[in-house]
């Protein structure tokens, strides 16, 4: 076994469902963007999703909090069912982070506002305490001495860094990323996956969309691989890259490894 794949094998997962997905379908209008999606995620996965544009990775994972609606089918979170009530809603989106490919910072507000805005008005944290969690977070992404610039000051590598960690400041259970380095330099693409790597170690539960691999291979349990938005593969790594079974699924890995 490579070690790569036995320092993946001491990260534990729980038996504690945190994201159970049965016969769910979207459409767009009448575009049948996912069809009949089943996916349970433990407590404490790592899951990388990956194909080609357009096979409604983007979308699954907009599902998840409610960004996008299904419109047949279940999506439970931490056992909350997704409905059109907004109190679940609600309930879900707090325990769902999410890290988006363009950071999606507001950029009229400081990096620490940035990170202490939901805690204050959705959280209702005193602001000392919403402080003080930003600092820890902060520190955690290795830019404290950002806190006080703006997002437009930054680099994208770390302002991605800063919507991780807006993102932990509201201590959510699940953490859903959609392609967090694809629009960054290359030199900056390891910082955030070093940062998601550390992530995945202190045990968060994380979908990834991703066309890091390397990723996938080292912090990855399950790889699943999507087109034409149905699940058409999954598998741990190892067996995943190794030996792809559907044409699909070798076809989108020859094309991109
Ligand atoms: P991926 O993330 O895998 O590239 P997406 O989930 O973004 O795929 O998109 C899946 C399909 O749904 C694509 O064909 C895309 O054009 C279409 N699509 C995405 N968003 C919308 C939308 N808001 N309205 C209509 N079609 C959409
Ligand atoms: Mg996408």
């Amino acid at each position: 076994m490579s070690e790569q794949a036995t320092a993946r094998k001491e990260l534990a997962v729980s038996d504690e469902v945190a994201i159970d997905i049965r016969g769910m379908n979207k459409w767009y209008g009448t575009f049948h963007v996912l069809r009949d999606i089943n996916l349970t995620v433990y407590q404490g996965e790592r899951i990388v999703i990956c194909g080609p544009s357009g096979s409604g990775k983007s979308t699954l994972i907009r599902c998840i909090n409610a960004l996008e609606e299904h419109q047949k089918g279940s999506i439970e979170v931490d056992g909350t069912k997704l409905t059109n009530d907004l109190k679940n809603i609600d309930k879900i989106r707090s325990e769902v982070g999410m890290c988006f490919q363009h950071f999606n910072l507001f950029p009229h507000l400081t990096i620490l506002e940035n990170c202490t805005l939901a805690p204050i008005w959705v959280r209702k944290e005193p602001k000392k305490q919403a402080i003080e969690t930003a600092m820890h977070f902060l520190e955690k992404v290795k830019i404290p001495d950002q806190a006080k610039k703006y997002p437009g000051q930054l680099s994208g590598g770390q302002q991605q860094r800063v919507a991780i960690a807006r993102s932990l400041c509201m201590k959510p259970r699940v953490m859903l990323f959609d392609e967090p380095t694809s629009a960054l330099d290359p030199e900056m693409i390891k910082e955030v996956l070093d940062t998601m790597i550390e992530l995945a170690e202190e045990g968060m539960t994380m979908l990834c969309v991703t066309h890091e691999m390397g990723f996938a291979r080292q912090v990855a349990n399950r790889v699943i691989f999507m087109d034409q938005g149905q699940i058409v593969e999954q598998n741990e790594p190892e067996a995943f890259f190794n030996n792809p079974q559907s044409d699909r699924t070798k076809l989108f890995l020859s094309q991109i490894l």
